[in-house]
């Protein structure tokens, strides 16, 4: 079957990628729509860098056993139609359209589908995936929208392990995938008053368009100097912008940290100090807010349309992967296989 597979920092299209075969518990299920994430191509330009550091961070045991000489799979966010069960396996028929957390059970244990070289991920024709964590996309929901439930559970995460209030001022600074996502989250929860800052045109108009009230150009002056802020959330991940917020923020500030910053970063503590803020870090999201993303998603209350700048089959990943680096042309393109 077709597939596009990471080889050496480039995704390649493959036509003879064996099918895979569901075991008891598993499904095979056709991918109707995969959407591209940040941190592929992340991976795919700084893959050692990834490994390393996360093997570091959770030590020997957490360590993901990816070998970067060989093809590796990726695609975590995925809408998908069932074709068949493995063995001794109740699920739902054949035809219902699905999505599931990108965590593949089996007898073994679990398999994380982000980066890998044997469990196949949402830029292939078939893959397979967890009875038990299927999730039936409800309301007739387009399947491209339902790809994105899992982007969309991110910016859920975000916000809420901010414990924001509807009255508290959020300010978003970045408006890339994550950012946009953390926007969406604030309007599901009510947030009155949300400002997002960014350099670029095209993604603060994105913002406008995903529900934020008010959109800054940082290039225009600093957003703390107009906007104060209870609630600051960074989707950014670049070095210097932590200490940046600590220095501005106002005092109480609770600061909440999406961008992925992958280098060594230099804070003054001081200033956090000085202004009792808060910093919490976040990863992902747990299945309960995945679920309610994909209930948002079916009930109209998120709509990720102005999101999908972009569409490509299996043979063009690789330059959808090169067409992302361009903020003015692109947030989400979408695998069709
Ligand atoms: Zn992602």
């Amino acid at each position: 079957m077709r597939a596009s597979v990471l080889r050496d920092g480039r995704m390649v299209y493959r036509d003879d990628v064996a099918d895979p075969v569901p075991g008891p518990g598993q499904v095979l299920v056709a991918v109707r729509s995969c959407g591209i994430c940040g941190s592929d191509l992340h991976f795919a330009a700084h893959g050692s860098q990834v490994l390393k550091m996360t093997a570091e961070a959770a030590g020997a045991a957490g360590a993901m056993d990816v070998d970067l000489s060989r093809d590796i799979f990726m695609g975590h966010e995925f809408s998908a139609e069932i074709l068949e069960a493995g063995p001794d396996t109740d699920t739902h028929p054949a035809g219902t359209m699905v999505t599931s957390l990108p965590i593949l059970l089996s007898a073994k244990g679990f398999d994380p589908m982000v980066y890998s070289n044997s469990t196949l991920g949402g830029y292939a024709e078939r893959i397979l995936l967890s009875a038990p964590l299927l999730l039936p996309i409800p309301n007739g929901l387009d399947p491209r929208h339902a790809a994105l439930t899992e982007p969309m559970s991110v910016g859920l995460h975000a916000v809420n392990k901010s414990n924001i209030e509807r009255g508290e001022t959020a300010l978003v600074i970045g408006c890339g995938p994550i950012g946009i996502a953390i926007i969406a989250a604030l309007r599901l929860r009510g947030v009155e008053s949300i400002v997002a800052a960014d350099f670029s045109p095209k993604r603060r108009e994105l913002a406008t368009a995903m529900g934020a009230h008010q959109v800054l150009d940082p290039a225009q002056g600093s957003p703390f100097d107009s906007v104060k802020a209870r609630v600051v959330f960074e989707a950014v991940g670049v070095p210097g912008i932590i200490d940046d917020v600590l220095r501005r923020a106002r005092w109480g500030t609770r600061l909440v940290v999406a961008g992925v910053c992958m280098q060594p970063d230099e804070v003054h503590p001081f200033f956090a100090i000085a202004k009792e803020i808060n910093v919490q870090f976040v990863l992902a999201q747990t299945p309960e807010e995945f679920a309610e993303s994909l209930r948002a998603l079916a009930e109209g209350e998120i709509d990720v349309a102005p999101m999908i700048t972009g569409e490509v089959g299996l043979d063009g990943v690789g330059a959808a992967f090169d067409d992302l680096a361009d903020p003015e042309r692109h947030c989400k393109i979408l695998v069709t296989p």
